[in-house]
């Protein structure tokens, strides 16, 4: 293994930087005086402290970084007692709630070995993750809710990086891996932050187009996949910069490609299969496919990780249920980059996805507004999970269903029409 300055030296430094302006400039747009929670795996600490120099430049409050580790999460699994794997904690993630609740920024830097749990019995993954999920419950709220400002960025990491390029060198792996993440995250160009207020424009251009169609429903078709899926009722599609409760506008996810939108928890029909596998903490599932029968899923398969998937969907009720759908273009810089991450952040972004699990309130008309019940009686789902996984591929054709009965073209060859 190089040493953290061998691994540096693979990653630009100028581009680097750029990142750590970005994520707290447009990814955050940290106001002055706010405090920001971070947190990152321990190799990304050189991000760590550029993100933590720019936010105290534009005057952040107080920076507060987590750490995590995989050499420590494995030793967990290796030598915790059993009954500690239904346990979380709790105190941290209460703290991290009242952080919320006083206006605290939340940046999560991304860059996990995603394969660091796979060797691990999933039985044992799956009650951590529970475990997790309800402590983190009330902190995770104030994101899915977009009370606050919240950005993800991506350090390249180097378990992460000899995952993602396992034939090369791992400099040269950190190095490909870096430089897919500046480009996605379009810091390798003169002016980043010129070129994130075009690609939002162009992005609110999409979803004012949806909003002005109203469609009632998607109907997806493509090989194995056959699904219509309905809307929530005055559902709202977002993409780009949006903005917080707090009302600060942000860019939550670096980078991004989608619009998307809510669909109706109890309204999807028919089947779909992945057109990429799905990395889910440490378990790739791949050649997913599902059927949906009153907007739940009654059928799952996997190739592969079929019983982690299977485990993922007993997490509860809300889990087996649609919590968003995203439209992407085949042609996207990420999908064009032809690389498979291994992370969602990523490969979200390169193709058309539905998640299972939570919805955001945010899209919904006037969604700041309503209350937990009205959301549910529009059609928003709820559950302690929220996987993203991707559907789209070039041979994959939607339209917009009108409530008329009548169709409209959305996407063609997984092109916009
Ligand atoms: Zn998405
Ligand atoms: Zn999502």
């Amino acid at each position: 293994m190089p040493s953290v300055s061998a691994a540096q030296h693979a990653i630009d430094p100028v581009k680097l930087e750029k990142l750590a302006e970005v994520a707290v400039n447009i990814g955050l747009r940290l106001e002055r005086g706010q405090d920001l929670v971070m947190t990152a795996p321990i190799a990304a600490l050189p991000l760590v402290r550029l993100i933590t120099k720019h936010a105290y430049a534009v005057g952040a409050g107080l920076v507060t970084t987590l750490y995590s580790d995989e050499e420590t999460t494995l030793a967990r699994y290796q030598y915790a007692p059993d009954e500690s794997f239904d346990r979380a904690t709790d105190w941290l993630y209460e703290g991290m709630a009242k952080a919320f609740a006083g206006n605290a920024a939340r940046l999560a830097i991304s860059g996990d070995n995603p394969m660091m749990l796979a060797a691990q019995d999933p039985a044992k993954v799956a009650r951590a993750n529970k475990a997790t999920s309800i402590a983190y419950k009330p902190a995770l709220e104030k994101i899915s809710n977009f009370d606050i400002n919240w950005n993800i960025v991506s350090y390249p990491n180097p378990a992460w990086a000899r995952e993602v390029f396992p034939d090369d060198p791992e400099q040269v792996a950190i190095e490909k891996l870096a430089n897919a993440i500046f480009a996605a995250s379009r810091v390798d160009v003169a002016d980043p932050i010129a070129a994130w207020t075009e690609h939002n424009a162009n992005l609110a251009k999409r979803s004012s187009w949806l909003n002005g169609e109203r469609f009632s429903a998607l109907h997806y078709t493509g090989p194995g996949t056959d699904l219509t899926i309905g809307l929530a009722d005055r559902h709202e599609w977002h993409g780009g910069a949006s903005t917080a409760k707090n009302g600060i506008t942000c860019n939550p996810n670096i980078p991004t490609e989608e619009v998307f939108t809510t669909p109706h928890a109890l309204r999807a029909e028919g089947y779909v299969s992945s057109t990429k596998p799905l990395s889910h903490q440490g378990t790739l599932i791949d050649n997913i496919r599902v059927r949906f029968e009153g907007g739940r899923i009654v059928e799952a398969k996997a190739g592969k990780g079929e019983e982690v998937l299977n485990k993922v969907l007993d997490t509860d009720e809300g889990a087996r249920r649609l919590g968003e759908v995203a439209l992407v273009p085949h042609s996207s810089p990420i999908s064009a980059s032809g690389i498979l991450f291994y992370n969602t952040l990523f490969d979200e972004n390169a193709s058309c996805h539905i998640a299972l699990g939570q919805c955001y309130s945010k899209c919904f008309l006037d969604g700041a507004s309503l209350s937990q019940e009205q959301i549910a009686a529009q059609g928003g789902n709820s559950s302690l999970i929220h996987i993203d996984w991707m559907i789209g591929s070039d041979k994959v054709d939607i339209d917009g269903l009108r409530e008329d009965g009548s169709k409209v073209p959305v996407m063609r060859k997984g092109e916009w029409a």
